[in-house]
């Protein structure tokens, strides 16, 4: 069975992990600039195109002084392509006896659809009604502006923010902030302009959760496997190198939104890098 949801601590703070969509995906897509017998070995598979593990996932946050959701899944798109938990977020969030209208803060990572997906329910309505949407001003005004015309993704992203900015329900940040108590966002641009990977601390205990920095636990390894959605491949790479700097100067345990639940690991410098430990 795949597991849907999962929950740890850091610190005081429980994390849940929580899964909008958990299918089995053929990843080359997301290993560019590498040989396909490298990347497939360092997944244990040998052909490419064998579908691994693979997650569109949320975390919520509690036990802080606020109740923060990361990312909001992929919505009714998963529900539609019928994978496993589909589209199921908001039911993995009331099954932990939180209620939607508990959630104070949304941060995102970056507006791609299976981020935001559950923004808005199906008619467009707020699902989350108190909360406020925290989002880079670089990602807000890329998606929102004429470069983005082009950009495939772009219509599920202004869906996702416009009406609740027009509400101004959408707060902007610029770099690294404190967005609440142990909460920090940690600039990695690259997948999208404004992407922000987030860094939780509680007592002395950090959390990294990379977003789409990382789709796979090889890329805090393999900093230059470029995805082929990434906007801006050399900043990409750079993002993943800071990233992996990060996690070992904190001792940080890391994460990702696209790594099957529950995986969580730590980084070692090592010889030729890094290398990942699962925990
Ligand atoms: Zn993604």
């Amino acid at each position: 069975m795949v597991k849907l949801s999962d929950t740890f601590h850091i610190g005081n703070l429980e994390v849940a992990a929580l899964s909008d969509g958990a299918p089995e995906r053929a990843l080359g897509g997301f290993f560019h600039g590498v040989d396909a017998a490298e990347w497939t070995r360092a997944l244990g598979i040998t052909d490419p195109e064998t579908p691994v593990p693979f997650n569109f996932g949320s975390f919520l946050i509690r036990g802080g002084t606020r109740t923060v959701l990361i990312d909001t899944g992929y919505g009714t798109p998963a529900r539609e392509m019928g994978m496993e938990g589909g589209g199921g977020l908001l039911d993995r969030i009331r099954e932990l006896g939180v209620g939607l209208d508990e959630i104070d803060m949304i941060v995102h990572t970056h507006l791609h659809g299976d981020h935001v997906g559950w923004n808005l329910d199906a008619d467009g309505a707020p699902t989350f009604p108190k909360a406020v949407f925290f989002v880079s001003r670089v990602e807000m005004d890329y998606w929102l502006g004429s470069e983005a015309d082009a950009n495939p993704m772009a219509a599920a992203a202004r869906r996702a923010v416009s009406s609740l900015q027009a509400s101004g329900r959408v707060a902007t940040f610029d770099g690294e902030i404190a967005v609440t108590t142990g909460l920090t966002t940690v600039p990695t641009p690259g997948h999208t302009p404004g992407h922000t990977s987030l860094l939780l601390a509680s007592q002395g205990e950090h959390l990294l959760i990379a977003g789409d920095a990382a789709h796979h636990p090889a890329h805090l390894e393999h900093h230059d496997w470029i995805p082929g959605v990434d906007l801006d491949p050399a900043e990409s790479h750079r993002s993943r190198q800071k990233l992996a700097e990060l996690a070992v100067e904190k001792d940080a345990i890391v994460t990702g939104g696209h790594f099957p639940i529950l995986t969580l690991g730590k980084l070692e410098r090592v010889e030729s890098g890094y290398r990942w430990k699962t925990l």
